[in-house]
């Protein structure tokens, strides 16, 4: 596709949410002709990376190709490239191998990362799961302690089947029931002679609530639900260090583990800092409420990387919802704006949040008024939702059919270890462990 066949050019780098609404809906202007850069060939499904970490999906159920999704549309051209480098002033791109891509217009979705707050050891020692990548390791890492305490099962004596996850966010706590239904249900059928009994499950949040923004009577809900599962629920503490074989948390404790999962935060992708973009709130890039970054001339920052403010002033949730939406917002001013005419405010639908805390139990609150519901009907409503929001027919399909049969066997999905890097450990690498069992 030549640059100079008369049509207006939109670059996009991310293919997240935010990215393939814009992407998607600039396709069917067979004026306008997209570049869209990730640096992977697809597009993942972050509310689902939980279910491949616990085995409940397979990571094909919750990545797509982005090739895939614009095979019938000629004028999308996707470019697999890291992106390094953002001049804003020219509209131009630059990966990480020199490559450039310049458009009438500059969309920047890049999405977040994961925030560790510089807590000492939490980077090299903890998973986090914001990535396939991150959710494939964390399953290799669970599966990989299950099968040393198969075959050695004093490992349990030194803290082998302590599981800690860190924040009482959607993360910590959907890892934390889907992690207690494997640990208690799914995996003693296959290792038989696991005592799951004596596995410890910690969640930990500085708050005094999991999941904040629910409402209160929500909150207690969710408390109830996981400690029914024997998730020991320890609030207003955080983890003050992650070593190889512990945590230690703000209050002194320490608990040696072998698995420390991070929900710990996200901030804005790297893009943000290293591109010079001028950051507010987590590293977000401000941007003006027509999405466009403030003194530029077509460039759009939208999803997880954008701090957007609501109708109160605040930041609007890093969600799904608000990245899709944003995404779409800044293609509908982009086509203004190539059309001459003015461009609009974003106005985000808010169409509610919800939570899955394990098996048969999630929390909904649905619509602008935040109607609440809870068990089946809510996670009968997650069910909706997440599927319909999925991008393949056959991603679909796959993924209702893992649930259904999760559901009425509770064996989960695929229980693959296949990252050895990830479940290779060293029982005598921690000193801090090792000193105190002397
Ligand atoms: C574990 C987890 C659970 C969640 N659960 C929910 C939920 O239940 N409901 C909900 O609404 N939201 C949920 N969210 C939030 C939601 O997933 C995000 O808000 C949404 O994915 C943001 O979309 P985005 O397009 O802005 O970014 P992303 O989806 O992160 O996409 C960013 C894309 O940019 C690419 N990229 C980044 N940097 C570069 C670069 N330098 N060069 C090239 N490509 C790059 C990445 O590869 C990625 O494909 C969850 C998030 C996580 C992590």
């Amino acid at each position: 596709m030549s640059a100079t066949d008369g049509r207006k050019h939109v670059v996009i780098v991310g293919g997240g949410f935010a990215g393939l609404g814009c992407a998607r809906r600039l396709a069917d202007d067979d004026h306008v002709r997209v570049t869209l850069i990730d640096r992977n060939n697809y597009h993942q499904f972050q509310p689902l990376l939980y279910q491949v970490a616990t085995s409940l999906l397979s990571p094909s159920d919750i990545a797509h190709s982005l090739r895939e999704v614009f095979s019938d549309q000629d004028n999308v051209d996707v470019k697999l490239a890291e992106i390094s480098a953002v001049d804003p002033a020219s509209r131009t791109v630059t990966s990480s191998d020199g490559e450039q891509w310049t458009g009438d217009a500059l969309v920047l979705a890049a999405g977040s990362q994961p925030n560790f707050f510089n807590t000492p050891g939490a980077a090299e020692n903890s998973f986090p799961l914001y990535s396939l990548d991150n959710a494939t390791e964390l399953r290799s890492r669970i599966l990989g302690i299950f099968e040393q305490v198969d075959r050695t099962p004093d490992l349990v004596d030194r803290g082998a089947l302590n599981f800690v996850i860190v924040g009482g966010g959607p993360t910590g706590v959907e890892v934390a029931g889907a992690l207690a239904d494997m640990v208690r249900e799914t995996l003693p059928a296959e290792y038989h002679g696991l005592d799951s009994a004596k596995a410890r499950i910690c969640l930990l949040d500085y708050g005094d609530a999991l999941l904040a923004p629910f409402s209160e009577k929500a909150h207690k809900y969710v408390a109830k639900v996981l400690t029914d599962r024997n998730v020991e629920l320890r609030l207003g503490t955080g983890v003050k260090e992650v070593g190889t074989g512990h945590a230690r948390l703000s209050e002194g404790t320490v608990i040696p583990t072998r698995c420390v999962i991070w929900g710990g935060g996200i901030m804005a992708a790297p893009i943000a800092a290293n591109c010079g973009l001028a950051q507010g709130k987590g590293g977000r890039v401000d941007v003006q409420p027509d999405l466009t970054l403030p003194g530029t001339q077509g460039v759009y920052v939208v999803g997880d990387v954008a701090n957007i403010a609501g109708p109160d002033g605040n930041p609007l949730p890093q969600l799904g919802s608000v990245a899709l939406q944003s995404g779409q917002a800044a293609a509908d001013n982009i086509l203004a704006e190539f059309a001459g005419k003015p461009r609009s405010a974003f106005a985000y639908r808010d169409k509610g949040i919800m939570a899955m805390i394990g098996r048969g139990a999630a929390i909904a609150e649905v619509g602008k008024n935040h109607h609440e519901v809870h068990g089946q009907m809510a996670h009968i409503a997650w069910l909706g939702v997440h599927a319909s929001l999925m991008t393949g027919t056959r991603d679909k399909i796959e993924a209702i059919i893992d649930w259904g049969w999760d559901r009425f066997t509770k064996t989960g999905g695929p229980h693959v270890l296949d990252r050895g890097d990830a479940a290779a450990i060293d029982w005598d690498d921690d000193e801090v462990v090792l000193a105190d069992q002397a």
